[in-house]
């Protein structure tokens, strides 16, 4: 009986087998049972909530790279333990000095120095002059008839409105003078030759401890080429302005607190001699992106990247922000992924070109390591075919209430850089998951701007076709101590990581590159 009944069964599964193509078979060795063994590690307590720059984050590289020294990955020329370093910093103020007419002011309750707009520095001059809100624009200026070289500014934020529209650009929205505002102005006070700035809040009346204790420090940063130069500056309680600026000073503060045009008569140039002295000390710290390779054949000189973001929030008050979707998932199943694409290689079916698997660090901090990447990639951009980034696709959208809406992941980009992207994405997906793609965040309209938010950017910008793949868990847990394990839904997990798997085996297996002819519009290339 037994072995009778066993012969049908045998020939159904031979059946079975020969109709699963070679992606399907490695496709189907990503397992929740392999994802949950590493994201058990990632979002776990000692990995501390990866902070870039911290232990945590060092301990979930050095994770990363012991999986991808175990699976056999390789690894970039002239890279050292699959880790490409970059240097964030952060500064700290170690003194500062601001006098006005041989006396002292007092650091906190006069005025400070935002350690993350100022560099060590010193400005003096022998008078100073108001310059109402420091705008040069045809439609008004603060500027004319001034002479500032050499000189203290004093300016106020903001700017001027008329008939309720703001008067730069006529509209209901602030100008470039109200945001970046401040920025703006230093650098055109830096064109015309003034000495220093300072420069008054009309909100800030004073400045509480706890905006005194934030302006002595930097958070960590990324470096960018500073280029254009900028001033130092100081900002001015309400009463060390008044003690500059005399007696006008209140009629002064409630034109700018309701947005009137200064007039000519309203500036001037009083002689009173300022001195200010800033110095800061700066730390380096080195963070990571961890990067293995399967090697492409003949087309290795092509690559297909597959990222995700392994950093998070780190610890607050004591409490351990896991981040297990956020991105836990994303990095789980790209060491998932690249364990299927070894064990294929391994069978003789390793792909065409070569795929680079790349943990990127610094997501949360501003998308530093892609866009340190993207700076100093390791293989050509024009070489690179396509990048599949994945940040959360391990739960289910709020939103989604009914169990006839939750077989679905997010697409994001599917319209931008390349018509190939959708086209390939939606094939692999009909041939072999049936997943509903929701490109509903590639609606120009939508809120969230989702394309600018995680690492693919730093790719799209330099024109490499991305697909982004989410699960929409923008509420509930996001950025919380709450984003834990337990809450993944694991059999949604798998399949989604399977079907960026088939998408990037279709991808690193055809004939062509992604042809790239959807350039981004300008628009998109400012942040
Ligand atoms: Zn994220």
């Amino acid at each position: 009986m037994k072995k009778l009944s066993l012969i049908p069964l045998l020939v159904l599964g031979i059946q079975a087998f020969a109709q699963q193509d070679d992606a399907s078979r490695f496709a189907s060795m990503i397992t929740t049972e392999g994802l949950q063994k590493h994201l058990t590690v990632i979002a776990g307590e000692e990995m501390q909530g990866r902070e870039t720059g911290t232990e945590g984050q060092r301990k979930a590289a050095a994770y990363i790279e012991s999986q991808f020294k175990a699976t056999g990955l390789g690894m970039p020329k002239g890279m050292a333990n699959y880790q490409q370093f970059y240097p964030l910093h952060k500064d700290s103020m170690t003194g500062c000095r601001l006098m006005a007419d041989g006396r002292e002011l007092a650091q906190g309750s006069d005025y400070i120095i935002p350690a993350n707009t100022n560099d060590n520095g010193t400005f003096s001059s022998s008078s100073f002059i108001f310059a109402g809100y420091g705008i040069e624009d045809a439609a008004y200026n603060d500027y004319a008839g001034l002479d500032v070289k050499g000189k203290t500014i004093i300016l106020f934020l903001g700017e001027p409105k008329q008939d309720g529209k703001y008067l730069v650009n006529g509209t209901n929205r602030g100008s470039e003078w109200t945001f970046p505002g401040l920025s703006k102005k230093l650098l055109l006070a830096a064109q015309k030759g003034a000495a220093g700035v300072l420069v008054i809040n009309p909100l800030m009346e004073t400045f509480n401890q706890r905006t005194i204790d934030n302006s002595k420090k930097t958070n960590m940063y990324y470096p960018r080429n500073k280029g254009d130069k900028k001033l130092n500056f100081a900002n001015l309680s309400h009463a060390a302005a008044r003690a500059l600026l005399g007696n006008n000073f209140d009629s002064l503060l409630k034109h700018s607190k309701n947005n009137i045009p200064f007039k000519k008569d309203d500036l001037f140039e009083k002689n009173i001699t300022v001195s200010y002295n800033y110095t800061e000390q700066r730390d380096v710290i080195n963070a990571s992106n961890v990067l293995g390779i399967v090697e492409g054949t003949d087309k290795k000189d092509e690559y297909v990247f597959l990222t995700a973001h392994y950093d998070h929030l780190g610890m607050r008050d004591g409490k351990i922000y896991y981040g297990a979707d956020d991105d836990g998932s994303g990095t789980a199943g790209i060491i998932h992924m690249a364990e299927a694409f070894a064990k294929a290689k391994k069978a003789g079916k390793g792909p065409r070109r070569t795929v680079v698997i790349m943990a990127v660090s610094g997501e949360e901090k501003g998308l530093l390591g892609s866009e340190y990447y993207s700076e100093n990639p390791v293989y050509p951009m024009e070489k690179t075919s396509v990048d599949l980034n994945i940040d959360m696709v391990g739960r289910i959208d709020t939103e989604r209430k009914t169990a006839d809406t939750l077989n679905y992941v997010y697409v994001v980009g599917h319209d931008k850089l390349s018509s190939d992207l959708p086209v390939i994405n939606e094939g692999v997906n009909k041939k072999y998951c049936n997943l509903v793609l929701d490109y509903k965040f590639d609606d120009p309209n939508d809120p969230n701007r989702i394309y600018f938010r995680s690492d693919h950017y730093n790719f799209a910008r330099k024109g490499v076709p991305v697909l982004f793949f989410y699960d929409g868990m923008l509420k509930s847990d996001y950025h919380k101590p709450t984003d834990t394990i337990d809450k993944i839904n694991w059999l949604l997990f798998e399949k989604r990581v399977r079907m960026i798997f088939h998408t990037a085996w279709e991808m690193a297996n055809r004939e062509e590159m992604l042809k790239r002819d959807i350039p981004l519009p300008e628009s998109a290339l400012q942040r």
